[in-house]
């Protein structure tokens, strides 16, 4: 993948370039972007500039490195011996096809995988190298979730094993093959437990022209003893008039449609082409639903709807919560700013409206809070039966009795 190919994030690619420009590159980088933001796809682009023939990276840096110093500083920018690199990488040269196509032997992926079968060895990456490559290739831009899926996963959660650590540590024990460097893109560390200590010891002193793109989306999960050891490539939602541009022209939507679309998914392409598959139509049924066990038909009606609900996975309930709270965000936002001033998507502006009459302010920020707080106990492994009945009864609550709500 070329730079040219990821949507938007300009400065951070501009950034990346200056990095490896002045050989300030740390060997082991933290790619943090939210769902949908692109990291993975820039990590792979960053690896394919460097390893392509003509940026050749490597001669410039040992160019720079050779330029006589008096007292040892760092070249800088201005320093007239160091080559400018090329913007992009070039696409067409042996590397970057290897690249492109994830077969580039000097640069290598661990990503979170499950089990086959019961009593199967510990899996490792590899073991799904072929399905990594065409799913990366078709979404790019997806999460976790939507891998684990596409190999069968189901409810078991994924995991980087300690099998996989050892192998890692083994690949990088080569030689690079062919670029000078030796690269290692580990998508999603928040999947590496306490093995992934295993290492450390490569991640503080690696061999020459080792580097590791680390990509994740949740600091906050990743083991602390490799978080410290990483540089920190913060990657922002996507700016809006990228998110048009690519919805025009990557997923063919009218400029139109593309406008509230790139508004209401907050730089988030995943959720941008979510929106744009299902509509959300049934999400939205599901949400009526609800609230009309909930207000309406009364406690036969609740239990029958959390028995639906709870046949559905954990990320796909996380998913409805957050539907639900993105509805109640808009409909606050209609409430607020009015019609013409909020881009939201026709078929959601009735239902938001619907929410409007049904509560206050005050209310939805309450019913917000709590559907918040349910979705992070979901992640966190809570039982999805009893989360949804106790979450039917507080919103019940909150919208009968103004109970549950902080006053500011
Ligand atoms: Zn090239």
């Amino acid at each position: 993948m070329q730079f040219s190919e990821v949507i938007g994030q300009k400065t951070t690619i501009q950034r990346l370039k200056s990095l490896a420009q002045n050989n300030r590159l740390s060997h082991a980088l933290l790619f943090l972007g939210k769902e949908g933001s692109g990291a993975l796809p820039l990590a792979n682009a960053f690896a394919q500039y460097l390893v392509c023939d003509q940026v050749a990276v490597r001669k410039v840096r040992q160019a720079t490195l050779a330029t006589p110093s008096l007292f040892g500083e760092e070249p800088s920018p201005a320093d007239e011996n160091v080559q400018m690199l090329p913007e992009d990488s070039c696409g067409r040269c042996p590397s970057c096809l290897k690249a492109s196509g994830s077969v580039h032997p000097d640069i290598h992926y661990s990503y979170p995988v499950v089990a086959l079968a019961k009593g199967d060895k510990p899996p490792i990456s590899a073991d799904y190298s072929s399905e990594w490559r065409s799913f990366t290739r078709q979404y790019p831009y997806a999460n976790a979730y939507d891998w684990l899926q596409s190999i069968g996963a189901e409810n078991r959660q994924g995991n980087i094993t300690a099998r996989e650590c050892s192998e890692i540590i083994h690949k990088l024990s080569f030689k690079s093959f062919e670029s000078g460097f030796k690269i290692l893109i580990m998508w999603m560390p928040e999947y590496l437990g306490e093995q992934g200590n295993k290492l450390l010891k490569l991640i503080e002193e690696p061999p020459d022209d080792t580097l590791f793109f680390f990509v994740a989306e949740q600091e906050a999960r990743i083991l602390p003893t490799i978080l410290s050891r990483t540089q920190l490539v913060r990657i922002p939602p996507i700016a809006p008039e990228a998110m048009e541009d690519a919805l025009v022209n990557r997923a063919g939507v009218t400029p139109e449609k593309a406008r509230p679309l790139a508004a209401v998914s907050e730089g988030n392409y995943r959720e941008a082409l979510s929106l744009l598959q299902h509509n959300d139509e049934d999400w939205q049924s599901m949400t009526r639903e609800w609230l009309n066990a909930i207000l309406k038909n009364g406690p036969v009606a609740v239990v029958r709807w959390v028995d639906e609900m709870s046949k559905f996975g954990r990320e796909k309930q996380k998913q409805f919560l957050l539907y639900v709270n993105h509805l109640l965000e808009e409909s606050i936002r209609l409430r607020i700013m009015g019609d013409a001033a909020t881009p939201i998507p026709d078929n959601e502006v009735d239902f938001a409206t619907r929410l409007n009459k049904l509560a206050s302010i005050s209310q939805q920020q309450a019913m917000i809070r709590e559907i918040e707080q349910a979705a992070y106990l979901i992640e966190r492994n809570a039982h999805g039966k009893m989360l949804f009945h106790a979450l039917s009864i507080k919103i019940y609550h909150i919208i009968k009795h103004n109970s549950l709500i902080l006053i500011a």
